[in-house]
């Protein structure tokens, strides 16, 4: 028996927004898992299927609207389900809606980060998995959540400075170990390639003394291996625009 060919999103959302429901259910499928698994965090074991499936209400009224993403599907859908969660914590439960069909007024935003072509969630998920828990969880917070500085403060039990500091720290120390995830992909030919290589992510983010970056840059000089490396590592060092999505590779919020 022939499979039909796997289908790509732009395909199915062209189909979702012309009315056709199998493109919907079919989008349902390949999403519901991973939604779930953030509606789980945002709203709890409890409440997640009710927030995912009252936003998956409302983006099938966008599609029989006509409108609705014509690509990203996951990033849109995320940004809903945030959006609502968002909304209905700060209704407190009181919603009061004013048309029959209220979604239709919204404007999900769509997600703003930019994500290079070549962006590998295996390497953003390994790089996580290297950070303190405490840096871990305030990205989720900030990053995933979406939840401002002084929420994420009260959160925590942290001042709202503190909670910055470790953002940026937690923020940069990602920035590093998704270079230093890149870089290992690359055997070490020498134990000087190999000390060079262990640093050229810190390097790259010139997070390094003067005079480990001064061994660095008179080895790049001398090994065409490395400094190759370095020029990949400076190209996806200058496009670091994908901090939320890098933050989102773990399965699930870290424990508190
Ligand atoms: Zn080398």
């Amino acid at each position: 028996m022939l499979h039909p060919a796997p289908l790509d999103d732009a395909d199915l959302l062209t189909r979702a927004r012309s009315g056709d429901d199998s493109a919907v259910a079919a989008l349902y499928e390949i999403y519901r898992g991973p939604a779930l698994r953030l509606a789980q965090v945002l709203a709890g074991p409890d409440e997640a299927a009710d927030l995912l499936s009252d936003v998956f209400v409302r983006i099938v009224a966008r599609f029989r609207a006509g409108a609705g993403p014509s690509s990203n599907f996951r990033g849109y859908l995320f940004t809903a389900i945030r959006n609502r969660h968002r909304d209905l914590r700060r209704r407190s439960g009181h919603e009061d809606p004013v048309s029959h069909q209220p979604w239709l007024l919204e404007d999900i935003t769509p997600p703003v980060d930019e994500i290079p072509e070549d962006f590998c969630e295996d390497h953003a998920a390994a790089a996580l998995a290297t950070l303190p828990d405490a840096w871990r969880r305030v990205l989720w917070l900030i990053e995933v959540e979406e939840l401002h500085v002084r929420e994420v403060a009260d959160r925590l039990g942290l001042n709202p400075a503190a909670v910055a500091s470790l953002a940026y720290r937690a923020r940069e120390g990602l920035r590093t170990a998704y270079l230093e995830q890149l870089v290992r992909c690359v055997a070490a030919t020498s134990s000087e390639c190999g000390w060079v290589r262990e640093r050229l992510g810190r390097y790259v983010r010139a997070g390094l003394s003067t005079r480990a970056a001064c061994r660095i840059a008179s080895h790049l000089e001398a090994c065409v291996v490395c400094a190759r490396s370095c020029t990949d590592l400076q190209r996806v060092n200058s496009r670091f625009h994908f901090c939320r999505r890098m933050a989102s590779q773990s399965a699930q919020a870290p424990a508190s």
